[in-house]
């Protein structure tokens, strides 16, 4: 089976519903037909500050998630990427082939690092790029399914694996991010212009994964909506709205015309209220399910153990023959 590798921040309490929209659901679908490596990125998450107690228990929440989404660890190699010392060694590796004016293109950084100033911004926020593109490289992952707010990181991975196999010889395999047209980007539900994050400066927009049913119904009561009142999907004119109608078609399985035409000349009302009903109903179980499996956490570090295994195994080949290539003197 070909190699699929993806990954999210262990940088909130809960998962967003972007992340689970734009990600979760076609790991979900896709990781009977691939290979599947997904990896709870801890070591991306402390880019930024994070209080050590509180990210150990971040990062088992997010796996949680991973399998209560429907994520099987039996199936898929579901593992934290501090177990797997190679991610740190290969991006050490990268970034002596990455340029410096190359990572400074990195938009993301540039959203990042606008919010704390030069002073307070990391130069591991700087070189996260490098890191990512080691977590897809070990793994010779062929795709990377991800929200669209990280194809500029896929297609640095795609430059640097390109630049070392011609400086080197072939090593790595090229990866193809995967973004789903329709889900690539799921807007804040109060800024409906700026994507929908777990970082987010106000979470008022924000539906979380794991929130109480009823605080996400009241989320998406008060969602920034226009004047116009009519449900129907336009980016440019109706953001709001068409965010909105995104999120009920990809949680729902329906066909957006088919969302217009039960509501048309009804009011957003009505529509929240349709809207609300099947987030609790998608978001519930998966919030029960994470919940079971929290309260075992001996049992579920013990899964992640055993994935870091088979993580480890895959990973330690290809870093060997990387040192190898690169002129490293083997210890013997
Ligand atoms: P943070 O704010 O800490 O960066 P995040 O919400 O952006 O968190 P990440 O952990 O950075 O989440 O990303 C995990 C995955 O979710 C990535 O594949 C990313 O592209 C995807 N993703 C994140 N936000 C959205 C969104 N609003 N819509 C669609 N996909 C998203
Ligand atoms: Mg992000």
């Amino acid at each position: 089976k070909p190699r699929l590798y993806s990954g999210m921040q262990p940088s909130a309490d809960s998962l967003q519903a972007g992340n689970y929209i734009g990600a979760l659901l076609q790991w979900r679908d896709m990781q009977s037909s691939y290979d599947a490596f997904f990896s709870v990125v801890d070591l991306h998450a402390i880019t930024v500050a994070q209080d050590p107690a509180v990210l150990r228990e971040k990062t088992r929440r997010t796996a949680a998630q991973y399998i209560a989404a429907g994520i099987e660890p039996s199936k898929s190699t579901l593992y934290v990427q501090s177990h797997v010392r190679a991610h740190a060694e290969l991006a050490w590796i990268l970034s002596t082939i990455t340029g410096f004016g190359e990572a400074n293109r990195m938009t993301q950084f540039k959203d990042k690092s606008s919010r704390f100033g030069a002073d307070a911004t990391s130069v591991g926020l700087f070189t996260y790029p490098v890191l990512m593109a080691a977590d897809i490289l070990l793994y010779q992952s062929e795709l990377v399914p991800v929200g669209d707010d990280q194809k500029q990181h896929v297609e640095l991975t795609r430059d640097l694996a390109e630049r070392f196999n011609s400086r080197f010889g072939e090593t790595f395999t090229v990866p193809t991010p995967v973004i789903q047209k329709e889900t690539a980007r799921i807007y804040d539900l109060q800024n409906p212009t700026s994507k929908m994050s777990k970082s987010a400066e106000s979470d008022a927009g924000v539906l979380w994964l794991l929130d109480d049913p009823a605080k996400s119904a009241k989320k998406i009561m008060r969602a920034v909506t226009d004047t116009e009142g009519s449900v129907r999907f336009d980016r440019e004119n109706k953001p709001g709205v068409s965010n909105l109608l995104t999120i009920y078609a990809a949680l729902s399985g329906r066909q957006m015309e088919s969302i217009e035409d039960e509501y048309a000349g009804r009011g957003y009302g009505d529509f929240k209220k349709g809207l609300a009903e099947v987030i609790v109903s998608e978001f519930g179980p998966v919030r029960d399910r994470a919940n079971e499996l929290l309260a075992d956490p001996a049992e579920l570090d013990r899964v992640l153990a055993t994935n870091a295994a088979k993580a480890d195994a895959v990973a330690d080949a290809t870093l060997a023959d990387v040192y190898d290539r690169v002129g490293l003197l083997r210890r013997v």
